[in-house]
């Protein structure tokens, strides 16, 4: 009788451990897929207690903080993130017992902005914690100002002619009609500026489709020399004026293949510049080299150059080393980002090399 007991009793205990250890083993590999799900996120986690010490981190956090040190388990955030905002967004959110959202801009170690969100934590009704999860939004900042700028720019450049046109216009109804010499060059300056005008929102309108990526490529093959040379014919008055020579120097039998009608405007675009801020009696040169799988480009001029330290802004949409000057030579500020837009739809890249005084020599690259 005792034993039989003694055995139901062993077996029973036998009977449990296996359910424990299956358990456990359950538990571990919940651990490790939870784990797993932390370390892989781009999201920032903190897990932090009631007094604000550290529970864990993710390896996101640690990246953005620069925390290289494990033993963070257990010390305070403060210590480790120096950081009140996100101290002071826990410290409500533990308070209050409820999620808060808020932005905040790190500007240490590195400038970044994160959408940081605090869940309290609840064990059995009781708040034991917060979870901190952070949202990098810097690159839609980015985007934001960027868009904002090109709102505020675009706006600019439409008021300037706008403003000028409805000017002469009064003046002219007020009496400047009757005197013949006056409202002839008043109605010229008139015109000018609806060109300009005219100039600016046909750049907008190609830089808005190329960007939405409804303009596909009509691909063909064709020589480059030879249609290189058809578009400089139509220079021919520019380069008279102001005693420009322009050699194509391309060798005759390239050929690529690319939308004929976008490259006649990479080429327009980059030689009207290599003319318009040429100096009087002047160069242009258009060459190239043959690389692996490319061709580059080259239009050289012997114009006034640009800074080093306005070359990386140059693509820029607005971007004009002298804004006056560009006006003033009916430049539009877009052109050389029209450039970019359609040699990058090609799968190519552009360039520029400069020295100040001497000359520039902006580049693209398409495929062979
Ligand atoms: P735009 O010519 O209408 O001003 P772009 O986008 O074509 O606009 O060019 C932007 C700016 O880059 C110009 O305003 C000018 O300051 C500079 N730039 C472009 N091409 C040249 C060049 N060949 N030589 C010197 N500066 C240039």
């Amino acid at each position: 009788m005792f034993f039989a007991k003694a055995k139901k009793r062993a077996l029973y205990l036998e009977q449990s451990i296996k359910e424990l250890s299956a358990n456990i083993t359950e538990l571990e590999k919940q651990n490790s897929v939870n784990l797993a799900i932390l370390s892989s996120m781009a999201e920032g986690v903190i897990a932090v207690s009631k007094d604000i010490k550290i529970l864990s981190i993710n390896p996101a956090v640690e990246k953005v903080f620069n925390i290289d040190k494990k033993d963070f388990v257990g010390r305070f955030l403060l210590e480790v993130i120096p950081n009140n905002d996100i101290v002071d967004l826990i410290t409500i959110s533990l308070k209050n017992k409820e999620h808060i959202s808020r932005e905040i801009d790190l500007v240490w170690p590195v400038k970044k902005n994160f959408q940081v969100n605090a869940y309290p934590i609840f064990e059995n009704s009781v708040i034991s914690g917060c979870l901190i999860v952070m949202h990098d939004v810097t690159e839609l900042r980015r985007l934001e100002a960027m868009r904002k700028d090109f709102v505020a720019n675009v706006s600019h450049e439409l008021k300037t002619p706008l403003t000028s046109i409805k000017g002469f216009v009064e003046t002219l109804l007020e009496g400047a009609l009757e005197d013949k010499e006056n409202s002839r060059h008043f109605l010229k300056i008139i015109q000018d500026h609806a060109d300009r005008l005219n100039n600016l929102i046909n750049d907008l309108l190609d830089l808005s489709s190329f960007e939405s990526k409804e303009s596909g490529l009509d691909l063909e093959e064709f020589n480059l020399k030879d249609f290189a040379d058809d578009v400089l014919f139509g220079f021919r008055a520019q380069l008279k004026k102001k005693d420009v020579t322009l050699t194509n120097d391309l060798p005759a039998d390239i050929m690529i293949k690319a939308d004929k009608d976008k490259i006649e405007q990479v080429l327009t675009n980059l030689i009207d510049n290599a003319i318009k801020f040429n100096k009087q009696h002047g160069f242009v040169r258009i060459y190239c080299q043959s690389q692996d799988d490319k061709i580059k480009v080259y239009v050289e001029d012997s114009g006034s150059g640009i800074l080093p330290k306005d070359i990386p802004r140059i693509f820029e949409r607005f971007y004009r080393v002298d804004k006056a000057r560009s006006r003033e030579l009916g430049g539009t500020g877009l052109g050389l980002s029209i450039v970019k837009h359609i040699i990058e739809l090609h799968g190519g890249s552009v360039g520029v090399e400069s020295a100040e005084g001497l000359g520039s020599s902006f580049w693209f690259t398409i495929p062979k």
